[in-house]
C-alpha cells in the first residue's frame, strides 16, 4: 500500500505510468507512426515531434477531462478496489485528505460506474473471487451461527486484478484505453447459493 501511494505520488509518475500503458514498446505516433514524441504535462498529453499530432494520455477512461489530479484517481482508485468492506465517500475524502466531500463523492461514483461497466464482460487475467455478507451482524449470535436463518444477502465479487505488484512496481492493465478493472458482484439469498444467481 505504501509502495503504491509512493509510487504514483505525483502527476508526473501517474502520466508516465499511462504513457507506458499506452506505449508498452515507446511512444508511437497514431498519425504518422513517427517515435519521437514529447511530453504536455499541464495537457495530459504526449505530442509527435514529426506532425505535431497530440495524443491525449487519459482519452476514453475516467479520467479524461478531470482536474483531480491523477495521483488522487490511482490512490482512490487503489482504495476502492481493495476496501473490502465498500469504501465510503467520506472514509475515501479522509483517506486521500480532500477538503471536498463531494470531489470524493464523485471519484467513488465514477470509479464504481466503471466498474459496473467493465463487469459486462468477461474478467480475464488473474482474477480474485470473494464472497461477504451484506445485512450486518445479527444480535446475540458468534461466529458461522450468525449466518444460520440470516436474511442477509451474499454478493459474490469477482476482482480481475488489475493492480497487481510485478516485481518491484505495479502494474494497472488495460483493455484497449480503459483501465481494466473490473467488479461484478450478484446478489443472492443463503437458501440459493448453489444454484445459479441471476445478476
Ligand atoms: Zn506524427
Amino acid at each position: 500500500m505504501r509502495e503504491f501511494q509512493r509510487q504514483f505520488a505525483s502527476e508526473e509518475a501517474c502520466q508516465a505510468y499511462l504513457a507506458a500503458c499506452r506505449w508498452p514498446d515507446g511512444f508511437a505516433c497514431p498519425r504518422c507512426g513517427h517515435t519521437h514524441g514529447y511530453r504536455l504535462m499541464e495537457h495530459r498529453r504526449w505530442q509527435c515531434v514529426a506532425c505535431r499530432y497530440q495524443v491525449s494520455l487519459t482519452a476514453g477512461t475516467i479520467l479524461h477531462n478531470t482536474k483531480t489530479p491523477l495521483a488522487v484517481w490511482f490512490w482512490a482508485a487503489y482504495l476502492t478496489v481493495t476496501d473490502k468492506r465498500g469504501i465510503s465517500a467520506l472514509l475515501l475524502q479522509r483517506q486521500l485528505g480532500l477538503r471536498r466531500y463531494e470531489t470524493a463523492w464523485m471519484l467513488l461514483h465514477k470509479l464504481r460506474r466503471a466498474m459496473v461497466n467493465a463487469a459486462r464482460e468477461p474478467l480475464h487475467g488473474e482474477v480474485e473471487i470473494d464472497d461477504t455478507w451484506i445485512g450486518g451482524p445479527q444480535p446475540g449470535l458468534r461466529g458461522s451461527r450468525q449466518l444460520k436463518g440470516r436474511k442477509a444477502a451474499i454478493v459474490l465479487v469477482a476482482v480481475e486484478k488489475a493492480m497487481s505488484r510485478v516485481g518491484s512496481g505495479w502494474r494497472w492493465s488495460r483493455t484497449s484505453n480503459r483501465p481494466r478493472w473490473s467488479i461484478s458482484s450478484r446478489t443472492m439469498s443463503r437458501g440459493d447459493r448453489r444454484s445459479t444467481p441471476t445478476a
